[in-house]
């Protein structure tokens, strides 16, 4: 299998260059040199994780660079379309990669994990290798999602089927190499861990996941080991960051939509923490389900929150429906696994982090927050490339990086507090000062009207 992965490897960038007219030019636009770029998830690492466990290795890569402790991520919070908000700085509305699973009413076309490489799903956006690619530089990705569809004509320059047998190291190795020989500006690795485990024995399973993690941090360690090998630790820049968090479900917070309604009255398009229903009448659908169970919410497609940035995309079904975070929503029978993602992504267990290293970032940095569709323009920004239009804030983002002038919120208050203390500190000063120096005058002031006293009555 080994060998299937590196002749794969081997013979999908001479296909590539020719199916994508790759114009063949390695060398950066202009003169100039452009610091390359690595860009690395792990699938389903809750942001929160980093306070619960150790990690060795992803502490010293931080320590020397910065961390981003939470990522609010786009509704939904599952993975394809947390990836493509990552590359393109987009909503799942804008980017149109809406669910792991989808169906488009306009064109009769279904989406799966499985059948993915349709290009019609994702030429929505266009995700940050095609820009490359378009200004002449070659980009390299191990199995991001979206990098082997031909988006706008194109595919990554280097890229790979999903192989979950391919270790990280050997997607490690083929990136690093890329990068090493200068071949590419750009680079995208995607791991599936912690998220396969995580759905196995659930984030509460501390015991299974301390082992899930320590494995995740060892890979951690051989990034760093890798990347002072080939000399890139202090040359390139590199992100680690996720897609979504994950939370505990059980097989006692199930909604069972067959309690509720004859399931040949829809379709369902989708299911889990968010189900897509697609009904045969929808008024009478609705009604069915909008009091079927006290933790699952029914939306209207029109009603769904303006904040979830979610329902102006024709590929969203008629009638939504929402679990509370734990609960799971399936047509009938029970569930196979223990933990999940998909929910609200206002939920902190659904949030990820970001962690980055090299020449451009603050070194020992600690920032709050930001936005995933902020990676975009922070992305853009690091390898000197415009914008396409985007939901996303170089200014949330700034504050990373070493070259950027940056005051935080709490940082003003206290220069404005302090000011203030120091105003009041003076004034207070000179008060003082001034009625300590009152009354020797008033004496002297005192004699002088006596004198005046005196003399008045001589004068008369
Ligand atoms: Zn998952």
């Amino acid at each position: 299998m080994m060998l299937v992965c590196i002749l794969f490897w081997i013979f999908v960038p001479s296909c590539c260059l020719s199916a994508s007219n790759f114009t063949g030019n390695s060398s950066d636009a202009g003169n100039h040199f452009i610091t390359p770029l690595l860009l690395v998830s792990f699938d389903g690492f809750r942001a929160d994780y980093l306070k619960q466990y150790k990690f060795p290795n992803l502490q010293k890569f931080f320590s020397d660079g910065v961390l981003v402790e939470q990522i609010k991520n786009v509704f939904i919070t599952k993975t394809f379309p947390n990836h493509y908000s990552i590359v393109t700085g987009l909503y799942a509305e804008s980017h149109g990669i809406l669910a792991n699973s989808m169906y488009d009413p306009t064109v009769n076309k279904t989406f799966s994990l499985q059948s993915s490489f349709d290009p019609f799903w994702w030429n929505d956006a266009t995700p940050i290798w095609v820009s490359l690619q378009q200004k002449g530089f070659k980009t390299a990705a191990a199995m991001w999602p979206g990098t082997d569809v031909k988006i706008h004509n194109m595919t990554s320059t280097y890229h790979m089927h999903y192989n979950k047998l391919m270790t990280f190291q050997q997607r490690v190795d083929n990136v690093t190499k890329l990068l090493s020989d200068g071949t590419v500006k750009f680079a995208a690795l995607y791991y599936e861990e912690p998220d396969h485990f995580g759905h196995i024995y659930g984030p509460d399973n501390t015991t299974e996941m301390t082992k899930v993690l320590k494995q995740v941090d060892d890979n951690i360690g051989y990034l760093i080991e890798k990347l002072n090998e080939t000399n890139l630790w202090n040359t390139i820049n590199t992100i680690i960051t996720s897609d979504h968090g994950m939370t505990q479900c059980s097989q006692q917070r199930i909604i069972q939509l067959d309690k509720c309604i004859n399931n040949s009255s829809y379709t369902l398009v989708d299911s889990g923490p968010v189900a897509a229903i697609l009904p045969l009448n929808i008024s009478l659908v609705y009604s069915k389900l909008k009091n079927c169970h006290p933790n699952m919410k029914a939306y209207l497609k029109n009603d769904l929150p303006d904040r979830l940035h979610y329902k102006a995309s024709p590929r969203v079904q008629p009638i939504i429906l929402i679990a509370d975070e734990g609960w799971l929503i399936v047509q009938s029978g029970g569930i196979d696994h223990l933990g999940d993602h998909g929910y609200d992504n206002d939920l902190p267990s659904m949030h990820p982090f970001l962690a980055a290293h090299g020449p451009a970032f603050r070194k020992g940095y600690k920032h709050s927050t930001m936005n995933i569709v902020d990676i975009y323009p922070l992305m853009c920004h690091l390898l000197e490339m415009q914008e396409m239009p985007n939901n996303g804030s170089f200014s949330h983002a700034k504050c990373l990086l070493s070259s950027q002038w940056c005051v935080s919120l709490p940082e003003v208050l206290g220069i404005v507090i302090g000011v203030l203390m120091l105003l009041t500190a003076l004034t207070c000063l000179i008060i003082l000062t001034k009625k300590r120096a009152a009354p020797s005058q008033r004496p002297f002031a005192r004699l002088e009207l006596q004198e005046d006293d005196d003399d008045d009555p001589l004068l008369d």
